[in-house]
């Protein structure tokens, strides 16, 4: 799997916060183990779970995405639906948060573990003898 080089680029593709190539979820996000974190990175082994119990406080930030949805549906549903009955409400923002809740959850721990992990980022784990090979290749080729 190619590496890559953004932090906020690798969040956003859930991959591993140290070598930026291990993916942190082994199942599709909309399959029924999409909550399953492999123990370790397959790529550079770094442990996914610092110490027990550290995606507790995953369910804090998934509290701040569920507001945000929340009131994002809500709005969107007043100006959509031109200010509809109580009842349109409540089924609208409720299939949205069915629909969103694999995503908040690995979104949730993936910020949780970049953020309160104490997993930085190693460039060096993505550059292998090839790769150095291939860069010298192509300078090779424009002189
Ligand atoms: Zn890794």
């Amino acid at each position: 799997m190619k590496p890559i080089e953004s932090t906020g680029l690798a969040l956003l593709d859930l991959r591993c916060p140290r070598c930026h190539q291990g993916k942190l979820f082994s199942h599709p996000a909309y399959s029924t183990k999409f909550a399953e974190m492999p123990a370790h990175c397959p790529v550079c082994n770094v442990a996914y779970e610092p110490e027990p119990g550290f995606y507790w406080g995953a369910m804090f930030v998934s509290y701040g995405f569920s507001v945000a949805i929340f009131a994002f549906s809500g709005v969107l549903c007043y100006y959509l639906l031109n200010d509809p009955a109580v009842w349109v409400y409540v089924l609208t923002v409720a299939v949205i948060v069915l629909a969103t809740t694999p995503l908040v959850l690995r979104y949730s721990r993936a910020l949780m573990l970049y953020l309160f992990g104490g997993i930085t980022y190693d460039p060096r784990l993505n550059e292998p003898a090839s790769r150095n090979l291939n860069s010298f290749a192509n300078r090779s080729d424009t002189n």
